[in-house]
């Protein structure tokens, strides 16, 4: 396929002189650094944070490219996978002229952050079934439709998308296409990360946010043509990522057999909570899921959501969302937490009737 990144990129981001940093110029570890304005003494607390981080996390990335099999070359860090969103806005989509395809119910943040943006949005829904309709798809883009967001697993239904429809539209959409794997980790789905090669129109996104239990650092990874991540590091805030994140990470990914462990245990509870929901005679639906979450359909979701927070459980009210009338969105907790729910919400039901 014809890709021309170029032709999508905005003008005068094209044009732009980036920031180089202190530690741009020179990177060495070695040597009297009076570069950047630094206090020399150290930090009052028990880890010194009076030197700035790394701009371009090598070190991290170096382990991240091993573990995902792309080249470090392939990878963004974002402050989160919000970050990376909104850089692709700023990079890509050109305010009151360009637009960007979303596909209703999903991930809340496209939205908000293309309004931010003052950026365009046409919505194709998913089907009923939560399915993508790629014909829909093509025929509501034109040549100002810089950015296509499918989100797989999907949030908030929890289901993964067909594959064969992404790969459509990969061939197909003139814009980025971007497949966002915040929930990658608990489906059998293979990642896109390994299509890199095939498709310059691809960025992927994933996240440690959710299986990797980091959501507090705020560490959000992209993985796309080197191309288009040399955009992204253009135009991101100097030192996005903290170096207590890079860090972190780092001592994270050593010890990522403990993640598996995790995955592995959220799964189970995922099974436990579906299997004790089912008994339920009051349920009406439960999704099947690819995610650490369940959408679930009950009568009076909104009043069931309210009477649960009474109980001191808070889900996550999708009830007003479209295509997910009278649903809500429960994240598997610990045994005890789906416990507590389950408890909660079969004491709740019971008032009702
Ligand atoms: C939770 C979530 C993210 C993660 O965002 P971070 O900014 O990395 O915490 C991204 N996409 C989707 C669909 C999510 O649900």
């Amino acid at each position: 396929m014809s890709f021309d990144l170029n032709s999508l990129l905005r003008p005068h981001i094209a044009r732009l002189q980036p920031y180089t940093s202190a530690r741009d110029e020179y990177s060495g570890t070695e040597g009297v650094f009076l570069d950047a304005n630094e206090n020399p003494f150290g930090s009052i607390t028990d880890q010194d944070f009076n030197r700035y981080p790394d701009p371009y996390q090598a070190a991290l990335k170096a382990e991240i490219s091993k573990i995902k099999e792309v080249r470090p070359t392939q990878i963004f860090l974002g402050n989160g996978s919000d970050e990376a969103i909104d850089l692709l806005y700023r990079a890509f989509c050109n305010p009151g002229k360009d637009n960007v395809i979303l596909l209703p119910p999903t991930y809340g943040m496209y939205e908000v952050s293309a309004s931010i943006n003052d950026v365009e949005i046409r919505k194709v829904p998913l089907t009923e079934d939560f399915q993508l309709q790629p014909e829909k798809i093509l025929a509501k883009a034109d040549r100002n439709s810089k950015i296509l967001f499918i989100c797989s697993p999907n949030n908030p239904s929890a289901n993964k998308v067909k594959r064969e429809d992404i790969l459509y539209l990969l061939d197909n959409f003139k814009g980025l296409v971007v497949v966002d794997e915040a929930y990658i980790d608990f489906s059998d789905e293979p990642s896109f990360t390994t299509q890199l090669d095939d498709y310059p129109n691809l960025l992927v996104m994933q996240t440690f946010s959710k299986a990797w239990g980091l959501a507090s650092l705020r560490l959000g990874m992209a993985f796309a043509s080197e191309e288009i991540i040399r955009i992204l590091n253009k135009i991101k805030p100097p030192y996005n990522i903290s170096g207590l994140t890079q860090e972190t990470v780092l001592t994270a990914i050593k010890n990522r057999n403990k993640v598996q462990t995790m995955i592995r245990e959220i799964l189970e509870e995922r099974e436990f909570l579906q299997a004790e929901l089912a008994k339920l005679p009051i349920i009406q639906k439960i999704h099947p899921s690819h995610a650490n979450f369940l959408l679930v359909k009950i009568p009076n979701a909104g009043q069931v959501y309210d009477d649960l927070i009474e109980e001191k459980v808070i889900v996550r009210n999708r009830s007003k969302v479209l295509l997910c009338e009278d649903c809500l969105r429960i994240t598997v907790g610990t045994r005890s937490e789906n416990e507590a729910f389950l408890g909660a919400l079969k004491g709740v039901v019971k008032l009702k009737n």
